[in-house]
């Protein structure tokens, strides 16, 4: 991409592993999604491919093996994945909100006993908050930890787990009971260790097979049922019950600026082929792209497409400086995946009738921009989000 969706102030390190991603995700992801996605295949050979890149532990300090890369590379990395095939960017997304959680809240023996190996990709993370019956309600949780002599015993049913069947640490919002008033002061995360895989992988714990999913195909995305299950207490995040919702918001917060960084990406690729296709396919004598409605078109996307990703970066770079980012992630998830959705379906309907057709690109990303409306908190949520958050800064003296 020549023009759209550039970022001022890289560092030569950033533009180099930018430079790399892009050339990995031309060279090895474009060719491969559609058929990949339509197979519902793993994508083992871009994961593989993405381990040697180290791209698993891009944001883990250097002294645990990785290579302390900020949020802004992450989310720009996300970006170009995401063009390629948003599956690949759902396979590290949980694994880098899990390391976040651990490198922010975790006790310097957790730190130690897992982000070396995360950074390696041998120790693979996904993160479980909803439930059947709850998702944007995250203090509703019913999934129960009660204390015992020896440790904890879970008993509940969690939803909608990405990668929960090909990865090896879960961190699991759970209740635990800290006699708290609120039920926000009641959750606790404990980080479960699991192997790969389906069925009943532990004594009390299964993963159900996969959830058969509209788009983002490829990666697994899994219930996770405790039924009895053990755990030892230095299995909590940071050592101390009661936090997990305050670990669990700060990691969806990186987690809504990588949202918006992979809506930027579909975005991008639902323009670049539209603004191709334009130019070959001629109606009425002329390329489409000739016609003024089709030209505003394309003029429309890419603005779309320019303002999502100045907001995400904006986002990213605010996390960055050690600042609160939670009203401008909340825009630049809402903006970008709104507007994500909106070019798809403009690239979609450009594509007239070939659009329709398991053959084009845009099909696949007519199924994945949806998601991306709903993950890491809806659209409603996000507007509650930024108007909680600009009401108390602009209190009324009134
Ligand atoms: C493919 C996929 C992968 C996922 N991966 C994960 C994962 O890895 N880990 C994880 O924990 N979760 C995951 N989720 C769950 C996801 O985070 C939730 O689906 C999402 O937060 C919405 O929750 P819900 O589905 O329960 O919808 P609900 O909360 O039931 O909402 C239903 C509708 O009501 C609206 N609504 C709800 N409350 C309000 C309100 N107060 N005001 C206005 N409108 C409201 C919502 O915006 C939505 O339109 C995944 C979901 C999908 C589909």
């Amino acid at each position: 991409m020549a023009r759209l969706a550039q970022t001022a102030g890289l560092t030569d390190i950033q533009e180099e592993i930018l430079a790399t991603v892009r050339t990995f995700v031309d060279k090895e992801i474009i060719p491969h999604a559609q058929t990949l996605e339509h197979g519902d295949t793993y994508p083992a050979d871009i994961v593989e491919g993405m381990k040697e890149m180290g791209l698993f532990g891009l944001t883990i300090p250097e002294e645990y093996g990785g290579l302390g890369e900020s949020l802004l590379t992450y989310a720009l990395v996300v970006e170009q994945i995401a063009r390629g095939w948003m599956s690949v960017s759902g396979v590290i997304n949980t694994h880098f909100i899990v390391a976040h959680m651990l490198k922010q809240h975790g006790t310097p023996e957790q730190k130690q006993k897992y982000l070396p190996r995360m950074a390696t990709g041998e120790v693979r993370g996904s993160f479980s908050m909803s439930e059947p019956e709850l998702g944007s309600d995250v203090a509703a949780i019913r999934t129960r930890a009660v204390k015992g002599e020896s440790g904890y015993t879970i008993n509940g049913q969690k939803m909608w787990l990405t990668n929960g069947g090909t990865s090896n640490l879960t961190a699991v919002l759970v209740k635990t009971d800290e006699g708290a008033e609120k039920p926000h002061q009641n959750l606790t995360t404990f980080l479960v260790e699991k192997p790969e895989g389906y069925g009943e992988v532990l004594p009390g714990l299964t993963i159900p097979g996969k959830i058969d999913k509209m788009g983002y195909k490829g990666v697994d995305t899994t219930e996770m049922v405790f039924d009895g299950f053990e755990i030892a207490a230095d299995q909590i995040l940071g050592g101390v019950s009661g936090q997990g919702f305050r670990h669990m918001m700060d990691g969806v917060e990186v987690g809504r600026v990588n949202v918006a960084a992979r809506a930027c990406g579909i975005a991008i690729r639902a323009f670049e082929l539209a603004i191709d296709y334009a130019q070959q396919r001629k109606t009425f004598g002329k390329a489409i792209a000739e016609h003024q409605a089709i030209a505003f078109k394309l003029a429309e996307m890419a603005t779309k497409v320019e303002a999502a990703h100045l907001m995400m970066v904006n986002a990213a770079r605010l996390k960055d400086s050690g600042q609160r980012n939670d009203v401008e992630a909340g825009m630049a998830k809402l903006i970008a995946s709104e507007y994500c959705a909106e070019v798809t379906q403009e690239a979609f309907r450009i594509h007239g009738g070939y659009g329709y057709s398991k053959e084009y690109e845009i099909e696949r990303l007519m199924r994945e921009a949806p998601f991306l409306l709903i993950g890491e908190g809806t659209s409603e949520i996000q507007k509650t989000i930024i108007s909680r958050g600009l009401l108390r800064e602009y209190q009324s003296r009134g």
